[in-house]
């Protein structure tokens, strides 16, 4: 049954045009593209114009006898590949053995029988098909080969001779597989003193809590950025670090590629700077504001309309920057230690009412709604400073919030660690632990928007001094980017946890995790 289109291409080389005419228009039926010659040597020339498919060669022929052309055809690249079954009248098993060993796939003899030839073409080409697609395969297989050993390479290399340390861990249980010489200097361990260990081990200061938290965080997002952490050297000198956290497979084994940037030179820097630099503001804006002060209360005399508003807008703007100097200032000398918290015994449900009375009229002006469902439990806390954690977490819900959104402040107790991994954040119901010893009560407060949200890669930064989301932030939401380093500060100072999970164009929900017996 001819077909539209030809199955394959068949070249048949016989010199008896009776055979020729039987199969050219046995094949063609078929549906094969079939292309027919008498001699030898015509065969050859059309075979390597256009390699057919599958070549039927007559062993008998005058000029050049089938074995002769296989053997050439054999020889030459082009049709090295192409299955070649002959045709003989001959049942000689010598010749058979010829034909095998000249490279034929195949004999069939005169008189056809047409369902053993089509048999026997049908398995030949698709044996060929499928030695066409291994080889595609084959190719493809190398080329991959090539393109890892290539990335592997270039792995190494980077790996090797990267400025920053780098150290790959396994995730099972935190032993260091490989480090690079950067690492080595940074810890001033040797190779055979690390591999193998962990971390704790070797008491690199690297909390395993928290490093395991970070770990857990990231088969949810991948990666990790900017982990802050501390680092002991082996000489016992502490450091500040950044670590990027990756997940990669070695040799099946699941791994974390650790990057880290040693900040402890940039810290002091910046610490010294901003402190000196605040230290120096402080009084002549202090005074500056006094002036601002003496002016609008008219002791200078009456200013004119626009006078007053240009003072208004020195005064606003005065008062920002003795927020921001205050803040850092504050900042400061928390971590320092200058500031110790101020604990006594105070109730949730009163800061929380005292923070949401404090935070009304910017929701009234923001045209926010704020809902606070206040929990009545005493807190071991220095109140004023938790006071102002749930102040600030409500401003920015407020701030980053549209009009006519809703700003939710509750709290829950809870029994159990806070696990900060993305989705086990919070703590666990006393009930799923029934055998385990009755864990220390905790209070969860939460600060719910439904915000603009914060991007995946920023929910950890923005805990650090001046992080913002946009750059523009600070600028057109009147804040400092200090205020949540502040919040973590107080709440790491009452051994608590401070956390956020987002939903970018959904909003945000920030977490304070207190030991309720702080
Ligand atoms: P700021 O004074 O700029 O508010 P913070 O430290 O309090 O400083 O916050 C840092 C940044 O975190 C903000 O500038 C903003 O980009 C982001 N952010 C904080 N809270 C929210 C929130 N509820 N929704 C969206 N982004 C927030």
């Amino acid at each position: 049954m001819p077909t539209h289109f030809p199955k394959a291409d068949i070249l048949v080389i016989d010199d008896t045009p009776d055979n020729l005419n039987l199969l050219s228009a046995m094949l063609t039926e078929q549906g094969y593209k079939v292309r027919s010659v008498t001699k030898g040597s015509t065969g050859l020339r059309g075979a390597q114009v256009v390699p057919p498919d599958l070549i039927l060669l007559d062993i008998n022929m005058p000029e050049m006898n089938g074995y002769e052309v296989c053997q050439q055809l054999k020889a030459s690249d082009r049709t090295h590949d192409i299955p070649v079954i002959f045709i003989s009248a001959l049942e000689d098993i010598l010749d058979k053995v010829k034909a095998f060993s000249v490279g034929g796939v195949d004999y069939i003899t005169k008189p056809f029988h047409l369902e053993e030839v089509l048999a026997r073409i049908e398995t030949h080409l698709t044996i060929r098909n499928l030695q066409k697609r291994l080889q595609e395969q084959n190719l493809q297989l190398q080329q991959e080969i090539r393109e890892r050993r290539q990335a592997q390479e270039k792995f190494t290399k980077a790996f090797r001779s990267s400025p920053a340390p780098i150290a790959i861990t396994t995730v099972a249980d935190g032993r260091f597989v490989d480090v690079n010489p950067s690492f080595l200097r940074l810890s001033g361990y040797s190779c055979q003193e690390i591999i193998g260990h962990t971390a704790a081990e070797l008491k690199l200061g690297i909390e395993p809590e928290i490093y395991n938290q970070a770990v857990a965080g990231l088969r949810e997002t991948g990666t990790l950025v900017n982990q802050e952490c501390e680092f002991r050297t082996k000489s016992g000198e502490t450091r500040a670090v950044l670590i990027c956290i990756e997940l990669i497979e070695l040799d099946g084994v699941e791994c974390t590629l650790n990057i880290i940037t040693d900040i402890t030179e940039r810290k002091r820097l910046e610490n010294e700077f901003i402190s000196l630099v605040s230290h120096e503001l402080k009084t002549p804006l202090t005074s500056m504001m006094g002036a601002l002060d003496i002016l609008s209360a008219g002791q200078l005399g009456d200013l004119t309309d626009q006078g007053r508003r240009v003072l208004s807008i020195a005064t606003t703007n005065a008062e920002r920057l003795l927020r921001l100097i205050n803040d850092i200032l504050d900042l400061e000398r928390m971590k320092s230690g200058k500031i110790t918290m101020q604990k006594a015994k105070c109730n949730a449900a009163v800061l929380m009412i005292q923070a949401t009375e404090v935070m009304q009229g910017m929701a009234d002006q923001a045209s926010v709604t704020l809902v606070t469902h206040p929990l009545p439990v005493d807190l071991w806390a220095d109140g004023d400073r938790l006071l102002q954690t749930l102040t600030n977490l409500l401003s920015n819900a407020i701030k980053f919030s549209e009009p006519g959104g809703t700003v939710w402040l509750s709290a829950e107790l809870k029994t159990g660690e806070a696990k900060v991994g993305n989705r086990d954040r919070r703590t666990v119901d006393a009930q799923s632990h029934e055998d385990a010893p009755p864990p220390s009560p905790s209070l969860l407060i939460t600060v719910k928007d439904q915000g603009r949200g914060i991007p995946a890669d920023k929910l950890q930064t923005i805990f650090e001094r001046f992080q913002q989301v946009d750059a523009s932030d600070s600028r057109q939401k009147g804040g400092t980017g200090l205020g949540l380093a502040i919040c973590r500060n107080i709440v790491e100072q009452h051994d608590g946890k401070i956390w956020v999970e987002s939903v970018p164009g959904e909003g945000s929900t920030f977490y304070v995790w207190l030991p309720a017996g702080s």
